[in-house]
């Protein structure tokens, strides 16, 4: 894993940014400054911080504190931003950044995979401002310029999407994008890459948008979300945000920062494990497809190939058949190792089935039916043979079924 702007590589970058002694105060880690008011010293000293509110200076609490500062700064050096803002979640990330870009009569051109409450925002909160959305189906940018338009504002990615994991042709989209309306704000959730395995920026994107309650955090204790905008939408992200009242707290900013120095470390395992759960499901007959963007039959994975630094450890499989209510709940009630729970990024191994008329019902824009149950796995950091016995006794459960 390297860092492509940077000396540095990854893994080093991660130990040593938002590391500054000002944050420190002599320990190794950031101190948690819990605060709403930042005293001043004197009136001048008012002056000054009002005037570097925007740049660091300690002003009052929701432009945050140095622990809010010492995350931002990291995570502006890893993802090459031009600064960072944070919210108390993803989703929260997500929507400010739409909401900080557009206006009445404009147009959203989405991602059909996208993460399902992202697609409800649409739908229901931009629908209610006169904000159009319009949703691109395919995994490919060849004929995005399709479904963009004078109007077209924002064009949103996920990749690879949400559920369904297809990987998409991020270069020929943002080209099509600076051809056809150049001024369109790009962004992406980058939340399965975390943020490093895909370095947005460097793609001609213009803000990446995480999730950090996944892998920053690693723990599954926390939220929090984090854009991350170049130097042409930072400004505006930054204020729109703040007038939204957009924070995060001391004490999640402070896991979010812990978080980062061992998150190289934690991607490397989720790598190696997802890839062999998904290699060793690939091979299994009840399965037909192992949607996992390292994986040659997954959609896209020559974009990922091209494109992405590694893999995470999300990532699903479609049955050949739709499970019974009754083999669905035998199947996913009785693992020992994989905990049924929405959210992911931790160090514990989860499992979601999805039957084929619930995908179709979020995938309106035209994807082919699936044949069968779809089932999403995130593979944690336990031992990868204790997770691929616990797998095969699920399919054994599911043989008795069929009997
Ligand atoms: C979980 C998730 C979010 C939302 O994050 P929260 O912290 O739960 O609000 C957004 N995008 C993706 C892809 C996610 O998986």
């Amino acid at each position: 894993m390297t860092n492509k702007h940077s000396e540095k590589k990854l893994d080093t970058t991660l130990i040593s940014a938002g590391r500054d002694k000002r944050y420190s105060v002599g320990a190794v880690n950031s101190v948690i400054q819990r605060a709403s008011s930042l005293v001043f010293d004197s009136v001048a000293d008012k002056k000054r911080a009002t005037a570097g509110r925007t740049r660091g200076e300690l002003f009052y609490g929701r432009r945050g504190t140095l622990t809010h500062f010492s995350l931002q700064d990291a995570m502006t050096e890893l993802e090459n931003g031009a600064g960072c803002v944070l919210y108390p979640c993803g989703a929260a990330a997500v929507t400010n950044a739409i909401l900080a870009f557009v206006e009445s009569g404009d147009e959203v051109l989405m991602c059909g995979s996208v993460y399902e409450p992202t697609r409800d925002f649409c739908n229901h909160i931009l629908r209610k401002l006169n904000v159009s959305t319009s949703w691109y189906p395919h995994t490919t940018g060849n004929n995005i310029e399709d479904y963009l338009s004078a109007q077209t504002k924002v064009v949103f990615l996920e990749s690879p999407g949400s559920i369904t994991m297809e990987v998409q042709d991020i270069p020929a989209i943002v080209a099509a994008v600076r051809r056809k309306v150049p001024e369109a704000i790009i962004m992406i959730d980058n939340t399965w890459a975390a943020g490093v395995l895909f370095k947005a920026l460097d793609f001609g994107i213009d803000i990446s948008i995480q999730a950090g309650t996944k892998y920053i955090i690693g723990h599954s204790d926390g939220m929090i979300g984090t854009a991350v905008a170049n130097e042409r939408c930072y400004a505006t992200l930054r204020e729109n945000s703040y007038l939204m009242g957009q924070m995060a707290d001391a004490d999640t900013a402070y896991m979010a920062s812990r978080g980062l120095r061992t998150l190289a470390v934690r991607l490397r395992q989720h790598q190696e494990s997802s890839i062999k759960v998904a290699q060793w499901l690939s091979t299994r007959d009840e399965v037909w497809r192992v949607n996992h963007p390292a994986l040659p039959e997954c959609p896209g994975h020559e974009f990922w190939k091209r494109d992405f630094s590694g893999c995470s450890g999300l990532f699903s499989f479609i049955l050949r058949e739709e499970l019974s209510a009754e083999a669905l709940a035998d199947f996913l009630d009785n693992f020992h190792h994989f905990s049924m729970a929405y959210s992911w990024g931790g160090y514990e191994s989860l499992i979601l089935a999805n039957q084929p008329k619930e995908i179709a019902a979020i995938r309106p824009e035209g994807e082919a039916l699936l044949p069968g149950t779809l089932v999403r796995l995130h593979i944690g950091l336990e031992d990868v043979d204790d997770l691929i016995a616990d797998l095969d006794a699920g399919f054994q459960r599911l043989a008795a079924h069929r009997r």
